[in-house]
């Protein structure tokens, strides 16, 4: 049965999103083309870019950007990170995306850097994801009407961001990202659809009225598993790990199956949309549309 979302008395298809991040290598860059074609393909709402993520090169998401923009039909979003930037520089980033002809801006402080805690000044004294949103949305204002359009993303945790003492922090702190200009908010990854669900029920009754996209990755490898277990602030579903060794470590269905399933739910309990990490790989997510029967036959061959 395909994932329907009733608005008002007209039944809509649900829609999704996918998130990439910069080749590091030549070789990976041909295959992350293909996979963007095939992505694209798929008619998502947009195509957001990481940047700065894990060390990538931060022009290179630049390069991203412009390279979905001219050869894909897909809207491109940037992600930006305020870590280490001064103010200045970053207004100087916003408008050298919105000059690139990309208007669509995730807003966040950004993960430390490696070998920094949180606690480093570098890290602690950098500005807010707030104040990112607030440059970009002074940024649009500078600009001539029509390169002033687009929408400015925040992030969101339903297990809490890793500093945050209570789930009520956490609302405070997304209502404070809307105010400061958020038209919607992408979640950090889980596993279990209640944590999205009773999350976003609270940030609702507290008075959040944009858009939650839950964001979900279908998981190959149990290292993988790890890594989105370590971000959710969960554990994995219990067997799911022993389910993946037994088949040698490389288990793309079960990530399918897993994230197939969790879309259900959440799409059933209201979700607008999904929004797919994709590893930069089109197989599995586009897997994860066709068993939703979100998908319309994948044109690129
Ligand atoms: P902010 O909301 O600006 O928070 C920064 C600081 O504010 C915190 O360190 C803390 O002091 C305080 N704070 C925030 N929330 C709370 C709270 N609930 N309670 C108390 N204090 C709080 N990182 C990258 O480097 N590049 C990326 O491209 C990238 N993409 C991401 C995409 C998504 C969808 C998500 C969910 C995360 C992504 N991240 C990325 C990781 C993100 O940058 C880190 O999680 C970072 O720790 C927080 O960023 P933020 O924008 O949420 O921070």
């Amino acid at each position: 049965m395909s994932a329907v979302l009733l608005t008002g008395s007209t039944p809509t298809r649900a829609r999704f999103s996918f998130e990439v991040f910069p080749a590091r290598s030549g070789a990976a860059a041909l295959a992350l083309g293909h996979a963007v074609q095939h992505l694209s393909a798929a008619g998502p709402d947009f195509i957001s870019v990481t940047y700065g993520a894990n060390g990538s090169n931060r022009d290179a998401s630049l390069d991203l950007l412009r390279y979905l923009r001219d050869h894909t039909d897909a809207l491109p979003l940037a992600h930006l990170t305020t870590v280490g930037e001064s103010r200045e520089a970053l207004r100087e980033t916003i408008h050298r995306v919105m000059d690139a002809g990309v208007h669509d801006f995730l807003a966040l402080r950004g993960d430390p850097p490696r070998g920094l805690s949180e606690d480093d000044p570098r890290v602690a004294g950098s500005l807010s994801s707030l104040e990112l949103a607030e440059l970009i949305a002074e940024a649009r204002a500078e600009r001539p009407p029509l390169t002033s359009v687009g929408r400015t993303a925040v992030a969101a945790y339903p297990n809490g961001h890793p500093l945050s003492r209570s789930r009520a922090e956490d609302i405070e702190w997304l209502i404070a990202k809307q105010e400061a200009g958020a038209q919607l908010a992408i979640t950090q990854l889980f596993f279990r659809a209640e944590e999205y669900l009773s999350f976003a029920s609270d940030a609702r009754t507290a008075g959040l009225a944009i858009p939650i996209l839950p964001g979900l990755m279908p998981v190959s490898t149990s290292a993988q598993l790890r890594k989105v277990a370590a971000l959710a602030g969960r554990p994995a579903p219990e067997g799911l790990e022993e389910e993946i060794e037994e088949l040698g470590g490389y288990a793309p269905e079960l990530g399918v199956e897993h994230t197939v399933a969790l879309a259900r739910e959440l799409l059933a309990g209201g979700a607008p949309s999904i929004h797919l990490y994709t590893f930069n790989r089109h197989e599995q997510v586009l897997a994860v549309l066709r068993e939703l029967a979100l998908l319309t036959p994948d044109p690129v061959r």
